[in-house]
């Protein structure tokens, strides 16, 4: 789900001008004459300042060479004045009211535009409406274009996903001093929702709490299992901090392990760090991936692993670059992504350790610093 988040602070207004330039950059390289951006993290990104998606139009149209314009509703007016500061100056407005079409108006800003991008997560009806009035106009995918740019981030952006981790280790800390027996799943994960904002997020977005069982499923919806002596406890915890997403997990155990638990743990750790120690400039994803897998499978624990090592996170929590098997892409510096591998013994109990790590110069920088050993919780 796109995350549109509250306390976004816009950038410098030259950031959000680079970044525009190097948009249409894109385009030109891509055979774009123009990208067609409705609200959406990418339209966050571009501008600095997140619109309503609604049924009145609002669209950022920037043409692969010539000034950006901002095709929006009469009502609306004053929003850009305030959110945009000085980057105003650098957009052309284009203001359609009440009655006005404004699928004429983006027609006419594109000119003898052939092949345009529209945004991923633009709205059917939107879509729908620019193919028949623009016809023959080819309509793309603006996806790649755009997400060349996000998925590189800028030392601004690394800083505000460091903050964001920060915070979430501070709540991953206190709720692991707390007691989880005799709780429910519920009140675990509503409680880490709690601590998540008083750690500076702005959004608390998720809170997986997984005990018993239930811990042996990745994406479990807690729910009202009450935590007792003897489980493995998976805490997968995330939200937003200045528009930026964390996303960690840790896992904890109730009263002592049996043997066979802190092995298979010991294993998963290992693949963690191998993982995260794979990371480098100049590496294919499917590399990072291929390190957690190899030790996890020569443990014998191979099919219990069932989901991709990571995904790229800024803006959104789930964003590129995948590391996953069949991504063959190389990482660039800059690049963000989550290294996540798990263990889940179906019916029995599982395991996951999830860090935030960006690919440096000189390999993993590791935003989040608290420790990946088992947590042992009354
Ligand atoms: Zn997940
Ligand atoms: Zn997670
Ligand atoms: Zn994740």
């Amino acid at each position: 789900m796109a995350v549109i988040t509250a306390g976004a602070r816009p950038f410098s207004a030259s950031t959000h001008q680079a970044r525009l330039r190097h948009a249409a950059a894109q385009a030109v390289a891509r055979g774009l004459d123009a990208l067609l951006i409705t609200p959406s993290p990418d339209y966050l990104y571009l501008l600095g300042y997140s619109a309503p998606a609604l049924e009145r139009l609002t669209c950022l149209l920037i043409p692969a060479h010539g000034t950006p314009s901002l095709v929006l509703p009469n009502l609306e007016r004053p929003l850009p004045a305030s959110e945009l500061g000085a980057l105003a100056d650098h957009l052309e407005f284009l203001i359609w009211g009440e009655t006005d079409d404004p699928f004429r108006l983006v027609k006419a800003a594109l000119g003898d535009a052939r092949r345009v991008g529209v945004q991923d997560q633009m709205w059917a009806r939107f879509v729908l409406r620019l193919a028949a009035i623009l016809d023959p106009v080819e309509l793309v995918e603006a996806g790649p274009a755009i997400s060349a740019l996000r998925r590189v981030k800028e030392p601004v952006e690394v800083e505000r996903l460091r903050a964001a981790a920060a915070a979430a280790d501070r709540a991953m800390a206190a709720i692991t001093a707390e007691r989880l027996s005799g709780r429910t799943e519920a009140e675990v994960s509503a409680r880490i929702s709690e601590l998540l904002r008083e750690a500076g997020h702005q959004t608390a977005d998720f809170a997986i709490v997984g005990s018993g069982a239930n811990s042996a499923s990745p994406h479990h919806s807690p729910g009202e299992r009450v935590i007792g002596v003897g489980d493995a406890v998976v805490l997968d915890i995330g939200g937003t901090r200045d528009g930026y997403a964390s996303d960690t997990t840790r896992t904890a155990f109730v009263g002592e392990p049996p043997p066979e638990f802190r092995e298979m743990y010991a294993v998963l750790q290992g693949a963690q760090n191998a993982a995260v120690a794979a990371v480098a400039p100049g590496i294919a994803a499917r590399e990072v991936d291929r390190a957690a897998r190899e030790v996890i499978e020569a443990a014998g624990y191979g099919e219990f692993f069932i989901h991709r090592t990571g995904h790229g996170i800024g803006l959104e929590v789930h964003e590129e670059p995948y590391i996953v098997a069949s991504n063959a892409e190389h990482l660039e510096v800059g690049n963000a992504f989550s290294v996540e591998p798990g263990i889940y013994l179906p019916g029995r109990w599982g395991a996951r350790i999830e860090d935030i790590v960006v690919c440096g110069e000189a390999g993993p920088d590791r935003l989040n610093l608290s420790s990946t050993d088992l947590f042992l919780v009354d």
